[in-house]
Parts: structure tokens; sequence; C-alpha cells
């Protein structure tokens, strides 16, 4: 393990922040836990956000539950809790500076358009496939001209933006020599966002996308330890991308293994998991929840 010798250490800001799009489950309750113990044993602060920048996949009864969830588990944090809904000029902004620096490009194409093209120029799709994020974009529309982009905006076409990922790096690459990310337990790691090529920064209904979202959030939070699922370790290439071109902080990253259930799945709302809610009408104490879990009751 890499440890820091940095004198911030006693006083790391972590966070959790589930999207409440459903009841969480020991999934969640393993994440939220992890961030809180990495939080506690350096003396620090644990801060939550409730990651809702998805209208339609996001309620509100959720996000209520999910705070009484966690607070029948004994977590507390810092207030206050920063709710994506409540932020929304704040990613435009960012939409806004990564357009004037020429790094990003209208998109017109749908989700079959990208993989008819993906299917054409491969024999083998499934290998264009990354991180769960679909197909690497084969970048239809990024040599598009400005006419014809203004032509379809105008017939009325929906479009999202992307990244101009080749271009970003070489941005950065020029401005600084250093183009790596720390994870905590294994060191620096050389940041490759290539692999993920053109990625979604703002949708086709305007929403801001995740990945562009969680870094001004974290920055915003002043999160200085991301932890998180090791399904998110990938992604970290572009988060680190991103924070480079808005001129954000990289925080430290550490991930955690993901919990699988008796049938040795990951505990995921399409595999129905468990909430924590059914456990707690069972008559299960967050006692035996924390135990299960194998972290320590203190
Ligand atoms: N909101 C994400 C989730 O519920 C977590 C994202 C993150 O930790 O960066 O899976």
């Amino acid at each position: 393990m890499v440890l820091s010798s940095n004198s911030q250490n006693n006083q790391v800001i972590t966070r959790f922040a589930p999207t409440p799009s459903g009841y969480l489950h020991l999934g969640h309750a393993y994440s939220a836990f992890f961030a809180e113990r990495a939080a506690r044993s350096r003396e620090g602060t644990l801060v939550l956000r409730i990651e809702n920048n998805d209208k339609t996949r996001c309620l509100e009864k959720y996000e209520k539950a999910l705070v009484d969830d966690l607070t029948w588990l004994g977590l507390s944090w810092k207030n206050p809790v920063r709710r994506q809904s409540e932020y929304t000029q704040d990613y435009l902004k960012a939409v806004s500076k990564l357009k004037d620096m020429g790094l990003i490009y209208p998109c017109f194409c749908s989700r079959k358009d990208i993989w008819n093209k993906v299917n054409l120029i491969s024999n083998a799709p499934h290998n264009a496939v990354i991180g769960g994020l679909g197909p690497i974009y084969p970048g239809t529309c990024r040599s598009m001209t400005s006419d014809e982009q203004e032509n379809r905006i105008l017939s009325g076409h929906q479009y999202a933006f992307r990244l101009d990922t080749m271009r970003a790096i070489r941005l950065v690459k020029s401005k600084q020599e250093c183009f790596h990310w720390e994870d905590l337990d294994y060191g620096k790691q050389a940041a490759k966002p290539e692999i993920f090529g053109d990625f979604i920064i703002a949708r086709k209904d305007g929403a801001a996308s995740y990945h562009l979202s969680v870094v001004i959030d974290d920055a915003a939070q002043r999160v200085d330890l991301v932890t998180r699922g090791d399904d998110l370790r990938d992604v970290t290439h572009i988060h680190f991308l991103l924070q480079k071109l808005l001129e954000l902080k990289s925080p430290r990253y550490q991930f955690h293994r993901l919990l699988l259930d008796s049938n040795g799945e990951r505990y995921a709302k399409r595999n129905n998991a468990q909430s924590l809610r059914e456990l707690r009408n069972q008559g299960i104490t967050p006692a035996q929840i924390i135990k299960n879990l194998g972290f320590s009751l203190l």
C-alpha cells in the first residue's frame, strides 16, 4: 500500500454518492461504510452527494429512503448534502468552457447509428465495448462542417455533445508533463483516457453526463479521496482528463471490491438485490449488517 506523506492525510474528505433510482441494497451499504471508514481512519470527514442528474431515473422517494436507510445504519456525514439537480448551471458552464476551448462537438447519432457503424468497421463489435459504456464512438460526427452542424440543428435534430478526446489529451499534454492519477493502494497510474474514445459530455436532453458532473461535484465538495467500487476504476482515466481541462484538483482514488450475493452475482437493482429496507423489515439489525460486511462496529 502506498501511503502518502501528505500532511493533509488527517483531513481527508471522502464521499458517498448514490443515485436515487431505487432502494439501497447491501452493495451500497458496503460502499458507504468503506467511504466512511476511509475518512474516519484518517480523522477525516464523509460527505454525501445525491447523484440525481438523470431525471428519467431518479425519484424523490428513493432519495428520502436512502437518507433514512443510511441514518438507520448509523452513518453520518457533514452537511450540506449536495444534490446534483441544484447545480445544473455549474455543469452547463463547464460545457460552455469546453465548447469555447474547441474540444466538444455535437453528435447526432442514435445508439443504432453507432452500432451499425461499429459493426461495419469491425468483425468483433464486442471488442469495441468498454467499461460498460457501450461501443467506442466511431467518430462519425467529429469532422462535420459547422454549416452541416447548423443545418441539422436548425432542422430540429437532437444532439449530444462529445469530447474530442485525442485533441483534449494533446492539449493537456502540451501544458504539463505529468499525466497520471493516484491510486491510494497501487500508486501512480498512467492516464489513458483514449481507451474510451470520444465520450459524452452532455446528453441529448441537455443534462451533463455522469463524467462531467462527478468531477465538478468532487471538486465542489473538496473531496480529496474518492472511494468507490472497482467497476468504476477505468472511468478514472477520463475523470482525470476532465479535471485537467477544467483546472480542477485531482483527488486520490481508492477502489473497493464489489460485493457478491450467495449466487455469486453482483448486488445490483437489475439482479433484484434485496433492499436494506427489506432486511430491516425482517428484523435484521444494523450491527448484523455491519459485521456481515466485514467492518468493525466502532
Ligand atoms: N452514483 C454512482 C452510483 O450510484 C456512484 C458514482 C461514483 O461513486 O462516482 O453507482
